[in-house]
């Protein structure tokens, strides 16, 4: 087990600032969905992470707590993940990515 970036989507589609998504070493884990948030009720999508391609390193939680102000990621055990979005429920379209929620990881 081991730790990975989770991003509360109540705090983060309230702010919506696409911060981490410009920090985080690693391709294609953080990503962004306009649904992820309206289909909330809130008004901006979510950014979310690939949490098998996540390496742990806490980098995203820095940029969102120092840089942005917004503190919407802690560092979680994995498999204390209520949902996860894992690369290979990611489907890429032509311009967008999608991702399928699965809940809960295993392994
Ligand atoms: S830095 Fe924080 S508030 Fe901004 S997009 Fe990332 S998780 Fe959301
Ligand atoms: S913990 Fe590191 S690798 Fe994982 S999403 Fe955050 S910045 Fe990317």
């Amino acid at each position: 087990m081991y730790l990975v970036a989770d991003i509360s989507v109540e705090i983060c589609a309230s702010k919506s600032c696409k911060l981490c998504t410009q920090y985080c070493p690693e391709a294609n884990t953080i990503l962004y969905s306009e649904e992820m948030g309206k289909e909330r009720g809130f008004k901006y999508g979510s950014a979310y992470v690939a949490v098998d391609r996540c390496k742990g390193c806490a980098q995203c939680v820095w940029v969102c707590d120092n840089m942005a102000k917004n503190n919407a990621i802690k560092m979680i055990m994995i498999d204390q993940l209520p949902k996860a979005a894992l690369t290979d429920n990611i489907t890429y379209g032509e311009k967008s990515t999608t991702a399928v929620l699965m809940s809960p990881v295993v392994g």
